[in-house]
């Protein structure tokens, strides 16, 4: 233990807790910082720029500023930054990792992983960057040639969760740099250290200076709305909750701004009676219990036919069981603790209202005692659908299983409601998860499996959950924009 605090201590020693503006890092000695706090422990792990509404003006201009020059440097330039960053993190996964878990909560396992999904973001639109296509195409009366051209969007707003706190930027970056956009990046105050790791390798690998700004702040409304409001940035790209990407939204419409939205989720993860049932407790262990339940793809409603419904749930509290909850540090830990107190006392209260509308405890139910905000791996039987947490984000560790009687009405209780990010279907009949995936309203499903994030893959949601796809061969589009010349011929 000794030894792993020295280490994070000697991680975030080498760190630059400054704001990145201009290519400078702005010290945050003797200006406003705020305290970034181990989950696990309650202890602060570092002190960061509190970025203002001024910072905010310098980085947007600098973006707009850069913005020309950055277009036209070769994609192979581009691509070349993005390839030397991807190598840098996967050097740095331990250093990496530990800070991620450190200020987030993750077990270190977990955090590797991360690691290794969110470099892979960079890799892909390294090779992206030097393929981006345009279109000839000819008339129908063959009079004019029509020709197709892409340029990048423009500067581009960048906000992240803490959830992923690499992934989310790298998914965002990644696709931003390739295309030749320049960016004004704010990451979720939780979680700043491992961004500013991040802007520390791109800057190592030779992004130039304004082509990312970096603002961490406490005031995200204040600064976000500056930049929204500036009438430089041309785009923005936010991962987080439905309300803020609505907010946001309703600002872009403003200056008639490019939307990436990125929000929040309600999983179905739909077992029928001729599931392998032990193949769908595979999947639900990471559908629900990747990082710790915090994550928009997380499985929040269980919807398990009537016939199985006990046999999975008790076999599900019988995998969870075994989990060890504790500091992500250390060794052998699966659940991490959540990532602050606010995410603890909503998963209290979600389990509470479930609780007094009838569902019954199967494991868990409760918080251990001590420091830190963990909860117990929990599931709950026989939840009532107009429970709180049927139609809100459970966002933690608990596997609400509500029982069904045919297909029909699986698929019913599984689009009742808002959010359409992605669902989970789990049957031994083709025909059956072809009809379901075709039904669910949602933008991704996972056909017996419990992951479906993939850097080659259009992560992205319909409904409230959200606005165009990150990741894979669309990811760089929504960053681009087309332009089409009519050449008479
Ligand atoms: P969560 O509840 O998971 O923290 P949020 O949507 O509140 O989700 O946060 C996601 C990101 O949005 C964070 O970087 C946060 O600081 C930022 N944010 C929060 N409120 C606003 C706002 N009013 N305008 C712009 N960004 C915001």
């Amino acid at each position: 233990m000794g030894t792993l605090k020295n280490s994070i201590e000697t991680v975030i020693s080498g760190l630059a807790t400054g704001l990145y503006l201009d290519g400078e890092w702005i010290d945050a000695q003797g200006r406003k910082t705020f305290a970034v706090e181990n989950p696990a422990t309650g202890a602060t792990l570092a002190t960061v720029a509190d970025g203002s509404i001024a910072d905010a003006q310098r980085a947007i201009r600098s973006a707009g500023d850069n913005q020309v020059n950055w277009a036209h440097t070769p994609p192979r330039e581009r691509s070349d930054i993005l390839r030397r960053a991807y190598e840098m993190i996967m050097d740095r996964t331990d250093e990496l990792s530990l800070l991620m878990t450190a200020e987030m909560g993750k077990p270190l396992a977990e955090a590797r992983g991360e690691v290794a999904y969110g470099a892979e973001f960079l890799r892909w639109f390294s090779e992206e960057a030097v393929r981006i296509s345009g279109d000839y195409t000819t008339s129908g009366d063959g009079k004019n040639r029509i020709l197709l051209t892409r340029s990048p969007v423009g500067p581009s707003i960048l906000i992240t969760p803490w959830n992923f706190p690499l992934a989310m930027g790298t998914r965002k970056i990644g696709p931003a740099i390739a295309s030749g956009c320049t960016m004004v990046f704010k990451p979720a105050p939780q979680t700043p250290l491992t961004s500013l790791a991040l802007v520390q390798i791109l800057r190592e690998a030779g992004l130039p200076p304004g082509v990312l700004n970096v603002v961490t702040t406490t005031d995200a409304e204040g600064v976000v709305k500056t930049w929204m409001e500036s009438g430089i940035a041309r785009k923005v790209s936010f991962t987080g909750s439905t309300a803020v990407g609505k907010i946001l939204l309703a600002q872009a419409a403003k200056n008639v701004m490019r939307t990436s939205m990125e929000l929040g989720g309600n999983a179905p993860f739909i077992v029928f009676d001729d599931a392998d049932l032990d193949r769908a407790v595979d999947g639900a262990m990471v559908a629900k219990l990747r990082n710790m339940g915090e994550a928009c793809t997380a499985a929040n409603r269980f919807l398990v036919h009537r016939s199985v419904a006990d046999s999975f749930s008790d076999k599900l509290a019988n995998r969870m069981s075994s989990l060890k909850v504790g500091d992500g540090t250390l060794a052998g830990v699966d659940i991490g603790p959540l990532v602050d107190g606010p995410a603890l006392q909503k998963v209290e209260s979600l389990v509470d209202d479930a609780l007094s509308r009838g569902a019954e405890v199967v494991l868990g139910g409760s918080r251990p005692t001590g420091m830190g905000y963990f909860y117990n791996p929990t599931v709950l039987s026989n939840v009532s659908p107009d429970s709180l947490m049927m139609d809100t984000e459970i966002f933690g560790p608990v596997a609400p299983v509500v029982p069904f009687s045919d297909e029909a009405q699986a698929l019913a209780l599984a689009n009742n409601t808002n959010s359409g990010l992605v669902g989970y279907v789990f049957t031994q009949d083709i025909d059956r998860a072809l009809r379901l995936s075709d039904e669910l309203e949602v933008g991704m499903v996972g056909v017996n499996t419990g992951i479906v994030s993939n850097p080659g893959a259009p992560f992205g949601g319909i409904k409230h959950s959200g606005l165009g796809r990150e990741g894979g061969r669309l990811g760089i589009d929504e960053f681009l924009e087309y332009k089409y010349l009519a050449i008479p011929r």
